[in-house]
């Protein structure tokens, strides 16, 4: 089943580049050829797509508002705007969406369905963190925030989506998940759906997120539903995206 299911790296800066920077962490991917999906900031989306065209880098947002084409949202960029700057992935509902901005399972869902109106693929963010994981509620909290997506925009719209599960404790903190732990997550989330559609949950990409490195990533994805990578600090280095990239 897992061999239909094509790996994905995305990189994300987060409030992470400048200008120059953006540029030369471009640079060694497309030369390399690899395929790959970067998130810069907004700002950068639009020189980014042009220093992309025609390679197999592929653009993603950080996040997209909750409101459909354009209007009076001040500070808010929408799936159009992201759409017609060239972007093909959203992530939506990062942990430091939800714990940072508050951002709810029903906004997770508002948007990842703004994304999917517009042609792109939203990149659907789960995880627990660790005082939920020490207190045994990994799995329901995990797959309670997949299934409120769910529930929301219906199973089937998860044939157009991808899952990160990414525990917050992993995030940043250069502690990750042990391929085991990330796996037996990802079976989970992967047999929950199943309940509901199997030929959907076979098909869904579920990417790990956590202190992914150059020198774990391989690990990792040789797991069975362990699909790729949402990549946060060593996407900010060329050599070790890179490296990441080539293990997918
Ligand atoms: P990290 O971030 O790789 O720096 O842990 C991952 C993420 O937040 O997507």
């Amino acid at each position: 089943m897992s061999h239909s299911r094509q790996k994905l790296v995305i990189g994300n800066w987060k409030m992470n580049g400048g200008y120059r920077s953006a540029q030369a962490l471009l640079q060694p991917l497309v030369t390399a050829g690899v395929s790959a999906v970067v998130a810069p900031p907004f700002v950068y989306l639009s020189e980014s797509a042009r220093q992309l065209a025609g390679s197999s880098v592929s653009l993603a947002a950080q996040d997209v508002a909750a409101e459909a084409g354009y209007g009076a949202f001040t500070g808010e960029v929408s799936a159009r705007m992201l759409a017609e700057a060239g972007v093909r992935y959203v992530i939506v509902g990062h942990s430091e969406r939800r714990q940072y901005y508050g951002e709810t399972d029903a906004q997770v869902a508002e948007k990842s369905l703004r994304t999917v109106e517009e042609g792109m693929i939203p990149v659907i963010c789960v995880g627990e963190t660790l005082a939920q994981r020490e207190a045994g509620q990994a799995f329901a909290v995990v797959s309670a925030q997949l299934m409120a997506i769910a529930d929301c925009c219906g199973v089937d719209f998860l044939a157009g989506a991808v899952v990160a599960y990414e525990p917050v404790w992993a995030i940043g903190t250069g502690r990750t998940a042990t391929p085991d732990d990330a796996q037996a997550m990802h079976a989970h989330l992967r047999g929950v759906i199943a309940g509901r559609n199997p030929g959907i949950a076979a098909g869904l990409r579920i990417l790990y997120g956590g202190s992914v490195k150059a020198d774990n990533a391989a690990s990792l994805f040789a797991m069975p539903d362990i699909d790729g990578a949402l990549v946060g600090g060593a996407s900010l280095l060329a050599n070790d995206f890179l490296a990441i990239c080539r293990a997918a």
